[in-house]
């Protein structure tokens, strides 16, 4: 009514800043909602609908980090709309579309693909701790830039007598505020002090002392608000004054105190972020620290997968298998009905990971018969990550370093006979062992040009030296010549 009788217009409650809302609905969901619907129209183009796997994955990966930047940096996102968000991004990654009713099987848990590379999972990031993390970052700035405008906004409103760190948060205040509040509470543990000069940094209160974990020291004297930790250096000489500190502190702590080392130029006190070496903000390192590390071993067969130089496809397929989630009859028995849980090849064992891919009886004498010779008998009854290691040299095969080098071949080799299988079983078609090596063989990096003997020369340089006239009184002949070293033909 106010709104006619002044002649305003109504304004519609969907504008943007920087892709955040600016007006809040009473529903946090419903204000929130079009991050999720962003991410329902990125996945639903028609051009992203029908990546590989490899593919998307990376759209994925690309979507947590970029679509839902500005809005997750500034707002906490409720969990439900953050479940909501992951679920469909598993979907999706799982090749189905958002139809309730396509379902395909998920034979690894979202939990676990969510998981860092380094412990075996895709290093998908999970909606609601990354929202924690993006707000993080935006708390950090805060702290290092008190005098920044937005800093002293906040400050004049709701902490003009403290620092951020240590503010409340009224019940009246604004939403953006209580986000702010709510991650600043999380990240505080992992914030402490590097000392300057010291005027800044409460001796009982604030973090300051490496190696005190999350304790403070106790006073020996009552507790005096009004010292700092300036009043324990001596400015003159920049060292600590022992004098002062033994009438206030116990033995252990002075011990841990001298040793922090002190500039020989005074400067102000400095934030330090705990969780990484150098003390600077990564969101990363919050990202892992809340998402809790597993079981905090690194896997090197993980590493040794993605640092494997093949394609991605090949590489996401070796992870799977690795992962013990590739759709092979014996797995799927275990969930749906299948009429046989045999193998399609040789219909006399079960189907399970490792008799497709290595011990089948053609499959066994195709491996036999390749470069690395090798023979699969003694991986029978052992699950294909052990093959893995074996060729990756990662514990227990720690020995078989030699044959670090054939891995790329290795995994091309698995990844054709798996493509070989599916074309038996959709399209009844048996290939042969050389088309099955000649495809394994497509799949690794072509060896880069090197020319014998010390002299390395590029391919443009030897391009360009071609292009240069002959010397006088001769004639010069360009021809061109190829030979491939693996297939080892040329041309
Ligand atoms: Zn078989």
């Amino acid at each position: 009514m106010l709104a006619r009788m002044i002649n305003i217009k109504n304004q519609g409650l969907g504008e943007k800043y920087l892709g955040a809302p600016i007006i809040f609905l009473r529903s946090k969901t419903q204000t929130h909602l079009s991050l999720l619907k962003s991410i329902d129209n990125r996945i639903n183009s028609w051009s992203n609908r029908f990546l590989s796997q490899a593919g998307r994955t990376s759209l994925v990966k690309a979507i947590d980090q970029a679509i839902p930047l500005y809005q997750m940096a500034a707002f906490l996102i409720p969990k439900n709309l953050c479940r909501k968000i992951d679920s469909h991004l598993c979907k999706y990654w799982w090749g189905e579309s958002l139809d309730p009713n396509d379902k395909k099987i998920h034979l690894l848990a979202w939990d676990n693909i969510c998981k860092p590379v380094s412990e075996g999972g895709l290093g998908i990031r999970k909606s609601e701790i990354n929202n924690i993390a993006m707000l993080a970052r935006n708390a950090w700035r805060l702290l290092e830039n008190p005098e920044s405008l937005w800093g002293k906004t906040l400050k004049a409103k709701y902490f003009k007598n403290s620092d951020f760190l240590h503010a409340n948060c009224p019940n009246s205040a604004s939403w953006a505020w209580k986000c702010l509040h709510f991650v600043k509470e999380k990240i505080k543990p992992f914030i402490s002090w590097i000392v300057g000069d010291g005027k800044f940094i409460d001796p009982w209160c604030d973090r300051w002392i490496p190696d005190c974990n999350n304790e403070h020291p106790q006073p020996q004297t009552p507790h005096d608000t009004n010292i700092k930790v300036a009043d324990f250096i001596d400015q003159t000489s920049r060292s600590w004054d022992r004098g002062n500190l033994q009438i206030h502190f116990d033995q252990s702590s002075i011990e841990k105190i001298v040793r922090i080392p002190l500039s020989s130029v005074s400067s102000s006190d400095r934030r330090a972020w705990d969780l990484t070496r150098d003390g600077r903000f990564i969101s990363k390192s919050i990202y892992l620290t809340l998402r809790g590390v597993g079981n905090n071993q690194e896997d090197k067969l993980w590493k040794g997968i993605w640092k494997s130089k093949m394609p991605h496809r090949v590489q996401l397929f070796t992870w799977k298998c690795a992962k013990n989630a590739l759709p092979v009859r014996d797995l799927l028995s275990q969930r749906i009905n299948i009429n046989t849980n045999l193998c399609p090849r040789c219909q006399a064992e079960p189907k399970t990971i490792t008799h497709a891919l290595l011990t089948c009886t053609q499959i066994a004498t195709l491996w036999s018969n390749s470069r690395m010779h090798c023979c699969t008998d003694p991986f029978v009854d052992k699950p294909i990550s052990d093959w893995l290691r074996s060729w990756l040299a990662v514990d227990p095969y720690r020995s078989n370093v030699d044959k670090i080098e054939h891995f790329p071949l290795v995994a091309s080799l698995m990844w054709s006979i798996w493509m070989s299988r599916n074309i038996l079983v959709f399209n009844n078609k048996i290939e042969t062992d050389i088309a099955i090596q000649n495809r394994a063989h497509r799949m690794l990096p072509k060896p880069k040009f090197q020319k014998q003997g010390n002299n390395t020369t590029s391919q443009s340089q030897l391009t360009n030296h071609a292009r240069l006239p002959p010397p006088a009184g001769w004639v010069k002949v360009n021809c061109d010549g190829a030979w491939d070293p693996v297939t080892k033909c040329g041309g």
